[in-house]
């Protein structure tokens, strides 16, 4: 049972194109109510169920509140866009590094799909900078934007920093005509 549907997305992405791997440390952006979280607190075995592979970690972050779950990690009523906000989770992270940084984050929509649109874009290219603090060589990152004029702008930015960029519209947002996400792999590091 997960705490949204919005797991189903996150499901069929890494069921396509293998993100999580048992072991992995994973840094989860906008992670309330937290259903992106128990797919990850399962794909990297973060409770160690399975004894045959590696035991993985799962750190979520959001604005609001979030709910506690087995094998995760939750700074609430954290902002991502807040500078602190990387030293607290530098230090939670298994040496301060994770493997994959996801983010689903969404602003409050205001309507104004070009406002929309612009602030999601900056909240991933803020992502995108903390992502020099904390993401491993080679390393992953998945995430949510809507479509507009900026797209092109951040998916030039992920391109200078990862080997491999691509665009996915799962079907699971297929009503959501206006969401997409970027997989950018194998980060070059610095
Ligand atoms: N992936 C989640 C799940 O499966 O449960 C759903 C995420 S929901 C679509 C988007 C979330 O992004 C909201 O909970 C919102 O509070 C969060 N968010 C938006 N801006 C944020 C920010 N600046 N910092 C942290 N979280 C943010």
């Amino acid at each position: 049972h997960y705490r949204c549907r919005s797991a189903f997305k996150l499901l069929e992405i890494d069921d396509k194109l293998r993100v999580l791997r048992p072991g992995f440390s994973v840094l989860d952006c906008g992670a309330a109510p937290g259903a992106w979280s128990q797919v990850a607190v399962q794909r990297v075995n973060a409770l160690g169920t399975d004894a045959a592979v590696p035991t993985g970690f799962v750190l979520g972050v959001d604005l609001l509140r979030i709910s506690p779950l087995e094998g995760a990690v939750f700074l609430s009523e954290t902002d991502m866009a807040e500078p602190s906000t990387l030293r607290a989770i530098q230090s939670l992270l298994p040496l301060g590094k994770a493997d994959v940084i996801l983010s689903d984050m969404a602003p409050n929509a205001t309507g104004i799909k070009e406002l929309d649109h612009q602030k999601l874009i900056s909240l991933c290219l803020g992502l995108l900078d903390m992502s020099q603090s904390i993401l491993k060589p080679k390393g992953t990152m998945l995430c949510k934007f809507w479509d507009g004029s900026e797209a092109r702008l951040l998916q030039n930015r992920l391109k200078e920093q990862f080997q491999d960029v691509r665009t996915i519209k799962p079907q699971a947002s297929r009503k959501d005509s206006a969401e997409s996400y970027y997989l950018a792999r194998l980060y070059r590091g610095k």
